[in-house]
């Protein structure tokens, strides 16, 4: 794939202070931007300067939400380096998402190509301080101007990129969790399992009323029954309860997290017992009551591994592994966090360097 490069003449100002990044506020320079057409396939790569893009109100995105996106990071090593963790993963469900949504496949090996090209053209915003990260956003959208309902002709690929810092701003300190028992996210058969932008657009109203309460996530239980939880705002779920990690499976209406897929291949490498089964929330209250939930954590590339401190259902407050992060959940955090940024062997061949 030939990509053609038109920088910018004008480089934006970089971040003088990396502790305070925060998340998603900051672009860089650049974006990769691909056009889809059908009959003709993906055309016109290219690397273009940041800037706004110009659409027809009639867009089919617009009105019947074809949208899906993607979020990976690239990392700076202490060795200068700057490294991928896993990102054919990202392209590959990318494209599960595209089937499920009628939207054109793309090709890895272009889209990884293009990435890189990109991170390495602006490179100098992958920032160094730890924890930090360039985050990575590979987003379609249905560009057809057509008001009837079908699936469109003509698609947009961009990727944008920009430095990050924490996800939450609780950072890795326990985050309160909020049982949602009225709202769903996601049904067996839906969209779930795709990373399409509706699902989001669906969750936020029971995110707004948990914020308002005071709690930083909803735990969703699933939709035909709110008995089994699912997962958690942008993060998939596991409970830790008499030694045993619990992680709900993937039965469609769940998100298949590629930090999931890498803390359970991890945590039955360090030989302990990892089951991916349905667990009822009446199972993850009694055993918080009985002090047998020992940790509860929640796993995205955003945040890593993000410690549950409290979970609220049906009005009653349980604290979970005394509030603090527990010792399974630091584990995994220095784990991922150890190969992510090219501190730590990585036996599974995770990790991919790109300059
Ligand atoms: C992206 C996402 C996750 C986490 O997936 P990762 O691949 O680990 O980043 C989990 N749940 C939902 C709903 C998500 O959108």
């Amino acid at each position: 794939m030939d990509i053609k490069v038109n920088p910018t003449r004008e480089l934006k100002a970089k971040p003088e202070d990396e502790s305070n990044l925060g998340f998603g506020e900051i672009v860089t320079d650049h974006m990769f931007q691909m056009d889809y057409e059908a009959g003709k396939g993906w055309i016109n790569p290219r690397i273009v300067p940041y800037g706004n893009l110009s659409i027809d109100p009639a867009a089919m995105a617009l009105h019947y939400g074809q949208e899906i996106f993607e979020g990976l990071k690239a990392y700076r090593g202490t060795d200068s380096a700057i490294y991928l963790f896993r990102p054919e993963e990202n392209y590959k469900r990318f494209n599960r998402s595209a089937t499920r949504l009628c939207m054109p496949e793309v090709d890895v090996d272009q889209v990884m190509e293009a990435t890189k090209q990109l991170i390495l053209l602006d490179q100098d915003w992958v920032p160094t301080t730890q924890g930090t990260s360039l985050y990575i956003r590979p987003t379609m959208i249905a560009t057809e101007p057509h008001l009837g309902v079908r699936p469109a002709d003509e698609y947009l690929l961009f990727i944008i990129i920009g430095p990050v810092g924490a996800y939450y701003k609780e950072g890795l300190n326990p985050v309160k969790i909020y049982v949602e028992d009225n709202y769903v996210r996601a049904s067996i058969g839906g969209t779930g399992e795709s990373k399409a932008a509706g699902n989001y657009a669906s969750s936020l109203l029971a995110a707004e009323e948990a914020k308002k309460k005071g709690f930083t996530q909803v735990l969703w239980l699933d939709a035909a029954e709110r008995k089994y939880v699912e997962e958690v705002g942008t993060m998939n779920m596991f409970f830790v309860i008499d030694g045993e990690v619990i992680g709900a499976p993937l039965t469609g209406s769940i998100l298949p997290g590629i930090t999931r897929d890498s803390v359970i291949r991890i945590v039955k490498n360090w030989g302990i017992t990892m089951s991916e089964r349905s667990l009822t929330i009446d199972e993850v209250i009694e055993a918080a009551r009985d002090g047998r939930l020992q940790e509860a954590f929640g796993t995205g590339t955003a945040a890593v591994i993000s410690p549950v401190g409290q979970i609220t259902y049906k009005g009653e407050d349980h604290v979970v592994a005394g509030g603090k992060m527990g010792e399974l959940s630091q584990r995994l955090y220095d784990e991922i966090v150890g190969i992510q940024y090219g501190e730590k062997e990585d036996p599974y061949g995770w990790r991919i360097k790109i300059n």
